[in-house]
């Protein structure tokens, strides 16, 4: 921008980026015409508009600059006016029914604050995707109002500590766990292609009982490909730091240095695509499906949460005065407040179809959100709870009170402990949200976090207010609130192992929201509480959660659709005929050893293949009506009206067969002659 753009647009740009001024439409038309000139020279003849509906993936149409200048010849153009807005057709986006065919009508527009970028030769524009009556149809725009929430709350609050502090950022930093399986292998396995993970495979004999390949050495060809992804990702601004061997086997995970979220995610967003495009470049295919394989890890995507302010303080970084310190704690608790009362709705957010697999499974976050401080920290809370007014008193005045809360080990930031079964842990200077899903839209766990943290950090400072009018002290008034908050949100904070059946249980117990069915989680979304939330931070209205929701159940009812019909067709197509072949070849060798022996003999030799021509049959019977029971299941659950019954019904009647028919096909391929198995097993797909 610096040296494509005259200086008064570029300061106006730097203004629109950093305080989300108005951009001035003059404006609009020069910094058009300095990203076509920057574009055209690096060889760009189209541009699109890029954006992220609910389909959970990007959008782009592209355009070439291309205009008739009526004179018979043609010239390259590209205007201020078609950067700030173009009008796909939201019609055939998901829309939860807000836009019909008939007034298909829907607008892309720009947001100046993810910078655009080239793919091939085309310039992409970040941008938000509404609806002609301006509600949200995309994860952009109610993130970008998120964001705006929580900067206008957080920053109120930090003026109680520094009263320079004007605006306060959210920052992101994503772990993205992916696997890598070959092409090859990978074409021929139709469950794999069509759902993204497998609908059947025995575990192999080896996975990663050995745990060792964790952090193991990298195999020379996906270095290969990581080393080329990471140099295209940085071409793009995408700045990837950390790779490395994830636990399972085939199993890696990459991470860029933490931004500002809204680019943070918009990067991820790219970073998915781009991982798929330069693995198909070394012959390999990327799984982001959450739990491609059964019976190993499963992928996930840390989502690692801050606070900053443009004064340059992590508001989640322990200070060394006691000011900074009852920030800290401030924003923890404030932090911990909305996590606990909004802690179905974050496992709404972060649910899905796919990630459900993988939630409640050993390897991931339990299916309910609780927050791991470690011992540091919890005592300090403690310690806050157990003050009173009187020890602050006694400690005196602004510096308020000399216990832990002022002396906080520096050291803590390096030695937070780890618990790697905690969905949101506190990881000493941000906090950590696991249980995000690998191919997930972060934009989904990201509104509802901030927007849940802007809620609570509005209603700390209206409490506060009101203490400082009846005559408190200010730092006096925020120990107080504090104090309560410690006592209420208590539920949320477990330090202990999240896998446990005890910690479900203990779940219950304390009031946290404990379902585990997909399509009943997202009534979260729906409640009143999540309702006033949204509205009250203007950040999604009820009509807008509406439509969401209804796409969120279809979604989900498509996906285990999909895996029906394909586990059905390998069931029919592939694993009976094979089975029977076998079956056949066994029969045959029993029918022969009865015409060369007596009948005693061939009895004795023929005892085993009897077993296995019988298991068999057994297998197989049972696949067959159990595939027939399913689609009985699928059309019953068809002819429901409502999308949320429907899912439900899809969830409880259909769900079930892919499991119970999958156990069988698994036996018969430990039994079924290896020459003869069509589909390639585990142990082929997993080690590459
Ligand atoms: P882990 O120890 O959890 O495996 P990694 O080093 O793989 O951590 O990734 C940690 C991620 O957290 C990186 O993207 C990093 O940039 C990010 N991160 C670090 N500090 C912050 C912060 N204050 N806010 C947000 N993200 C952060
Ligand atoms: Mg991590």
């Amino acid at each position: 921008m610096f040296r494509y753009l005259p200086k008064e647009a570029y300061g106006a740009m730097i203004d629109v980026i950093d305080n989300g001024a108005h951009l001035d439409r003059a404006i609009a038309d020069t910094v058009a015409a300095g990203m076509k000139q920057w574009a055209s020279e690096q060889g760009v003849t189209h541009y699109t508009h890029w954006f992220q509906p609910l389909t959970g993936g990007t959008a782009e149409k592209h355009e070439s600059f291309l205009e008739y200048n009526m004179k018979g010849g043609v010239m390259e153009e590209f205007s201020g006016k078609v950067l700030i807005q173009q009008e796909p057709d939201a019609s055939s986006f998901p829309n939860g029914g807000i836009r019909n065919t008939f007034e298909a009508r829907g607008y892309t527009a720009w947001d100046a604050s993810s910078p655009v970028f080239i793919i091939d030769d085309t310039l992409c524009i970040p941008t938000i995707f509404i609806s002609y009556t301006g509600e949200s149809l995309d994860y952009k725009a109610p993130l970008l109002k998120a964001l705006k929430a929580v900067d206008v709350a957080a920053t109120d609050v930090c003026k109680y500590f520094d009263p320079k502090v004007k605006k306060v950022s959210a920052y992101l930093g994503i772990e993205q766990e992916y696997f890598l399986v070959d092409e090859d292998i990978c074409n021929v396995r139709p469950d794999l292609l069509l759902t993204g993970r497998t609908l059947m495979g025995h575990e192999a004999a080896k996975n990663q009982q050995l745990e060792d390949h964790y952090f193991g050495s990298i195999p020379d060809r996906v270095v290969e490909f990581m080393k080329d992804l990471e140099i295209k990702a940085v071409e793009l601004g995408i700045p990837i730091k950390t790779r490395h061997n994830e636990v399972a086997p085939g199993q890696f995970e990459l991470a860029p240095i933490y931004e500002e979220c809204n680019l943070a995610v918009d990067h991820n967003m790219i970073l998915m695509s781009l991982m798929n495009k330069v693995a198909g470049e070394h012959g390999f295919r990327v799984l982001l499906h959450e739990k491609p394989f059964k019976g190993i890890n499963g992928s996930g995507k840390h989502c690692n949460w801050s606070l900053g302010t443009d004064t340059g303080v992590l508001l989640y970084a322990p200070g060394k005065t006691p000011e900074k310190n009852l920030q800290f704690v401030t924003f923890v608790l404030n932090t911990l407040m909305a996590v606990h009362r909004h802690n179905g709705l974050l496992k709404a957010s972060i649910m899905s179809a796919t990630n459900a697999h993988r939630l409640g499974a050993n390897e991931a976050p339990p299916a309910i959100i609780s927050s791991f401080l470690g011992s540091q920290l919890s005592s300090m809370l403690d310690e806050l709870e157990n003050s009173t007014d009187d020890s602050i008193a006694a400690a005196g005045g602004k510096s308020g009170f000399k216990s832990g809360l002022s002396q906080v080990p520096e050291i803590m930031i390096d030695s937070t402990d780890r618990n790697r079964t905690s969905p949101f842990a506190f990881t000493g200077n941000r906090f950590e949200f696991r249980a995000v899903g690998s191919q997930a839209n972060c934009a989904s766990a990201m509104i509802v976090l901030n927007t849940a943290v802007a809620e609570q950090l509005k209603e700390f400072k209206a409490e506060v207010d009101a203490l400082v009018a009846g005559g408190k002290e200010t730092v006096s008034a925020i120990l107080s609130v504090l104090r309560v908050y410690v006592k209420k949100c208590k539920a949320i904070r477990f330090e202990g192992n999240g896998y446990s059946d005890e910690w479900k249980a203990e779940a219950a117990r304390r009031g946290l929201d404990c379902e585990t069915s997909c399509p009943v989680i997202f009534d979260s979304y729906l409640s009143e509480d999540s309702i006033k939330m949204f509205e009250s931070c203007s950040v999604m209205t009820r009509k807008e959660l509406e439509a969401r929701n209804e796409v969120k159940w279809e979604t989900y009812t498509k996906k285990i659709q999909i895996e029906a019909r394909v586990l059905g067709d390998l069931a029919m197509n592939h694993i009976i005929p094979v089975a029977t072949d076998y079956q056949n070849k066994l029969l045959d060798n029993v029918y022969k050893l009865a015409a060369i022996t007596d009948k005693e003999t061939a009895a004795r030799l023929s005892a085993d293949n009897m077993k296995l021509i019988e298991e068999i049959a057994e297998r197989t019977a049972f696949i067959s009506k159990n595939c027939e029971l399913m689609v009985e299941a699928r059309k019953a659950a068809n002819a429901i009206e409502s999308e949320r019954e429907k899912a439900v019904a899809y969830h409880d009647t259909v769900a079930p067969f892919l499991d119970t028919i999958r156990y069988h096909i698994d036996k018969l391929e430990l039994i079924v002659d290896n020459r003869m198995w069509t589909l390639p097993k585990y142990r082929e797909l997993l080690y590459i």
